[in-house]
């Protein structure tokens, strides 16, 4: 009986015109995720299978499960498509295992199969009572639920079915630019949009000296624990020094940090633009802090006609809090070190801006020729590779 991983897709079945783009791009994903492995997989259209050789199945499977689109990861056995042999392989397995009462419950794909699934279950089921002795059917509670597909080739069997991470394989949607900053929230909503399918690149804003190198570095360390659910990610260090002092030194301190946050999105729709990523993603959530407010949201995102997504507006902070830890970012995220939004906070940010009175205020200072310096003198970092300098590892 040959061991075999069975993936099933999650809700790519259901985009129908476009499942050999979702499935493809899985393939890649996949494979993208298993190298170094000398595996060979086969995709169909419901369903992909690995043979795994040799390897251990435990560790492939946890990295299967950091691939989105994966609906479950089952591991199977592939057996020749007729009644005996898979009554003689279901009794070989299940007598492996330690079990009081089971269940047979089977998939029929090919229905030139000569017997229905109901008929293949009993069927299956009754030559296991036979063979095992002191165990019973359970339909309701089984302890064990075997399952049988018969497909067009082969049939297989199976009793554990992983949950995989489900969405739509990162890359299908194209690229967006995330919005990263050392905090809770950003990575998250980094990894929410790589679930839907997006590949994200990276924009950070640096205030040196202002902000520290660690504040850099730990970004940049988010990032890197991002890649694991996508690919390469190249990080954008915009040298943001220059207009914060600036608006600091110039506009009315109610309103710094509105117009703050409108200069980080006109950078962001141009960097977005320079580099093929077609929306902008950041990790507000509403009512979080003044700048997330819906009228301060309407007022920042006013400079910008590019489809920003805000994967967490919606949820709570614990909510958010859960997914980091489970992500992994969320030691990083509550490093101590401060960041542009931290460090020039005033003490009563407006809560209900002006649009009219953000465009007043902006006139006084040369933010467009800012914004050119800016971009001009971007720091590019290609994340995956990205090597830490002695004891800059966080
Ligand atoms: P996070 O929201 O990531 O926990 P935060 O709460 O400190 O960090 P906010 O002030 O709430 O950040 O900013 C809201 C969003 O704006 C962030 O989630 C992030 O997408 C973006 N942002 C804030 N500061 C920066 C920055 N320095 N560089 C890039 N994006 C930033
Ligand atoms: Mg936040």
């Amino acid at each position: 009986m040959e061991k075999l991983i069975m993936i099933k897709y999650g809700e790519l079945t259901t985009k129908k015109d476009n499942m050999k783009v979702f499935i493809d791009r899985l393939y890649n994903n996949i494979k993208n995720k298993l190298i170094g492995y000398d595996i060979y997989i086969i995709k169909d259209r419901l369903r992909m299978f690995i043979d795994i050789k040799d390897y251990n199945e435990a560790a492939i499977v946890e990295k299967l499960r950091e691939v989105f689109g994966i609906h479950s990861i089952v591991i199977c056995y592939k057996i020749d498509k007729d009644l005996d042999s898979i009554k003689a392989e279901a009794v070989n397995l299940l007598s492996k295992l330690t079990f009081n009462s089971f269940k047979v419950e089977t998939n029929r794909a090919d229905k030139k199969f000569p017997y229905n699934s109901v008929e293949t279950s009993r069927l299956v089921g009754a030559s296991i009572l036979k063979s095992i002795p002191n165990i019973k059917v359970d339909v309701h509670n089984p302890d064990i639920l075997l399952h049988v597909e018969i497909r067009n080739d082969y049939s297989y069997i199976y009793v554990n079915e992983i949950e995989g991470l489900g969405g739509y394989p990162t890359g299908v949607q194209g690229k967006g630019l995330l919005m990263l900053s050392g905090g809770i929230d950003s990575p998250v909503a980094g990894y929410l949009a790589n679930k839907r399918g997006i590949d994200i690149d990276c924009i950070y804003f640096d205030s040196p000296p202002h902000t520290s190198i660690d504040a850099k570095n730990k970004v940049i360390t988010l990032a890197k624990k991002l890649t694991k659910y996508g690919s390469n990610i190249n990080l954008y260090v915009v040298p943001f020094t220059e207009i914060q002092e600036s608006i600091y030194k110039n506009i009315e301190p109610t309103y710094m940090i509105t117009i703050m946050r409108r200069m980080m999105y006109r950078i962001s729709e141009r960097v977005a633009k320079n580099n093929k990523c077609k929306i902008l993603i950041n990790g507000e959530s509403i009512g979080q802090v003044a700048s997330q407010t819906l009228t301060s949201m309407y007022v920042i995102n006013n400079v910008t006609c590019m489809p920003v997504i805000r994967p967490v507006a919606c949820l709570d902070k614990l909510e958010i809090i859960d997914i980091s830890k489970k992500i992994d970012t969320y030691n990083t995220s509550i490093l101590p070190f401060d960041d542009c939004c931290t460090i020039f906070v005033p003490k009563h940010p407006v809560i209900n801006p002006n649009l009219n009175k953000c465009i007043e205020y902006e006139k006084l200072i040369n933010y467009e020729e800012m914004i050119d310096i800016a971009i001009n003198n971007i720091e590019k970092i290609s994340v995956k590779n990205y090597k830490f300098v002695d004891n800059d590892i966080l």
